[in-house]
């Protein structure tokens, strides 16, 4: 039976020295982080110096690193936190209609239960946003747009900086980027936002720890309120063995990141190649798109059958992100890329790692085949 796992946009395996660190401060401190004794102390000298780290490789201040459970929680803080701090200014807010479900839910939750105006902005078929109708789009009462750096479905990677400038000039608006599927793969300028977040499963950490960077200007109402915690930002008692290795393995990620970029974008070419060779199937991806993920479909074959069939054989790809798999049939991003139904059901993720290998990739590609040809239309 193979093992081969090709779903690195849904998580990530943890890096072993990362374990290995996690394992060790665990064992050694199990004090919380805010009490005043001296294990505590120690715990939380060493969450300071996480902080530190993140802000030195991230180029911001230490005040502006909130911890968070990941990034659902850090989206919901972000796009909640500013909504309700700034509606006095105003109740119009932007976003994409290919963001992740935790940016498009908060947003729709703001709609409808809190009285807010949200515009969904449109992408082009390159996966992009129209920076006309973005700025078209910004009023005297926007208060904030959200747009995400790298699409986690069919890897576009929308102009952070051209959409800051347009937000700049045209609005008083806050600019949010979800950078989940960029941080440790893609070279990008986040300073041009006013808040990002990224979470660190994505990058060879543990589930369950993330963080929100939030410009010291910025104001933002806590969602989890109940303490003095991540600056009164975020209540509740620290994860801070899992804070403690999520800056490691930034820095790790940070670190490599050119290598695993350029190790990853031949992998992409090579694995493309091999693709293109099968009749019927057609590639989603935009051609300028992220080196980590690939969106294909087969004409006339039901996706979620290939990936089981797949599956059975110890080859792990998607459907769609895991976040929305059982919740809906379809996937958002490839239906507003390709408006079409059928593509977007039938629609496979597959997304690579600096850990995949060319003869995994073949494997996978003779297996695809196989089940492929041995499927009626
Ligand atoms: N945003 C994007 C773009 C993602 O890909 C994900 C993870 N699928 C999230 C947010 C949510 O991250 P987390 O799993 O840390 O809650």
């Amino acid at each position: 039976m193979n093992n081969i796992y090709l779903d690195y946009a849904s998580t990530t395996p943890i890096d072993n020295d990362v374990l290995e660190s996690y394992y060790k401060l665990l064992k050694e401190n199990y004090a919380n982080s805010d009490s005043l004794h001296e294990i505590g102390n120690v715990a939380s000298s060493y969450l300071k110096s996480a902080r530190q780290q993140i802000a030195n490789l991230l180029k911001c201040k230490e005040n502006e690193v909130i911890f968070t459970s990941g990034s659902t929680e850090a989206n919901n803080l972000a796009i909640k936190g500013v909504a309700f701090a700034y509606q006095n200014r105003g109740k119009h807010l932007i976003t994409s209609k290919v963001e992740h479900p935790s940016v498009l839910d908060s947003f729709k939750q703001l709609e409808e239960t809190f009285g807010f105006e949200v515009t969904y902005l449109d992408i082009d078929e390159n996966g992009l946003i129209d920076l006309n109708q973005l700025k078209n789009s910004l009023r005297n009462d926007t208060i904030l747009v959200s747009i995400m750096a790298v699409n986690n479905e069919m890897g576009s990677i929308q102009n952070l900086q051209q959409i800051s400038k347009i937000i700049k000039e045209h609005s008083h608006a806050l600019y949010h980027v979800d950078a989940t599927q960029a941080m440790c793969k893609e070279k990008l300028d986040y300073s041009v936002a006013d808040l990002y977040n990224f979470s660190s499963h994505k990058f060879y950490g543990l589930k369950g720890a993330g963080v929100l960077i939030k410009k010291e200007k910025v104001r933002l109402l806590p969602i989890l309120s109940g303490g003095q915690q991540e600056g009164g930002y975020r209540g509740g008692t620290v994860n801070w063995v899992s804070q403690v290795t999520l800056a490691k393995s930034l820095r790790l990620g940070v670190e490599k990141l050119e290598e695993h970029y350029k190790y990853v974008s031949d992998l992409k070419k090579y694995l493309i190649d091999k693709l293109q060779k099968i009749d019927n199937l057609v590639i989603n991806s935009p051609q300028m798109s992220s080196p980590y993920i690939l969106n294909i479909y087969f004409k006339n074959k039901r996706g979620e059958v290939i990936m089981n069939a797949l599956s059975n054989k110890g080859i792990y790809i998607s459907t769609k992100s895991a976040c929305s798999s059982r919740s809906k049939d379809y996937s958002t991003s490839i239906y507003e890329l390709t408006k079409d139904k059928n593509i977007s059901k039938n629609s496979l993720r597959i997304s690579l790692s600096h850990l995949t290998t060319k003869e995994e990739l073949d494997i996978f590609v003779n297996e695809l085949k196989e089940i492929v040809d041995n499927l009626k239309g």
